[in-house]
């Protein structure tokens, strides 16, 4: 089994996250270090005001994040706050499992996010990208399945306030 010798990430070490889209064109590179990792949850940190390279340009995100990467699940979570302050937001990426190796994180944006607000309020985003980049990237079967049950997943953990959605 691959996933048992997976390699670990040293706490207070640098992870770059290498995000792509289906095609393996560079979607979202965000420099983090890491809080924990246990072989399967990686939990890594960000600060605000860090660049971050997106396709779209560079992007300094004004929230302090704690971020949650599952090894064997297509969603991650970001905590979102801005310095010093209460959380503002939870956001939910569905992604193909992440990869950890040589300080990297890499996995496929596949576009699908939810959204959770403190007080509750779920949400679906980007659901017309999806339908978009599912055609143009001819996405299997398979992924459109696991990324809509992930996007379900993720908003009943949230719906049900189990970790991490308990971590206020
Ligand atoms: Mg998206």
């Amino acid at each position: 089994m691959k996933s048992a010798e997976m390699e670990r990430a040293p706490s207070g070490s640098r992870a770059l996250l290498k995000a792509t889209k289906f095609d393996g064109t560079a979607h979202w590179i965000q420099p983090f270090k890491v809080v924990s990792d246990d072989g399967n949850l990686l939990v890594t940190e960000y600060r605000a005001r860090t660049p971050i390279f997106t396709s779209r340009g560079e992007f300094r995100s004004p929230y302090d994040s704690l971020v949650y990467f599952w090894r064997d699940r297509w969603f991650n979570v970001f905590r979102l706050a801005r310095p010093g302050c209460e959380l503002a937001l939870w956001y939910c990426n569905v992604t193909t499992p992440p990869t950890f190796e040589d300080g990297q994180i890499n996995y496929v944006d596949l576009d699908l996010d939810v959204a959770v607000r403190p007080g509750g309020v779920i949400e679906l985003l980007d659901e017309d990208e999806f339908q978009a980049h599912r055609e143009k990237y001819g996405y299997p079967a398979g992924v459109v399945a696991e990324a809509r049950r992930a996007a379900e997943d993720v908003a009943n953990l949230a719906r049900q306030g189990e970790f991490p959605f308990d971590q206020g």
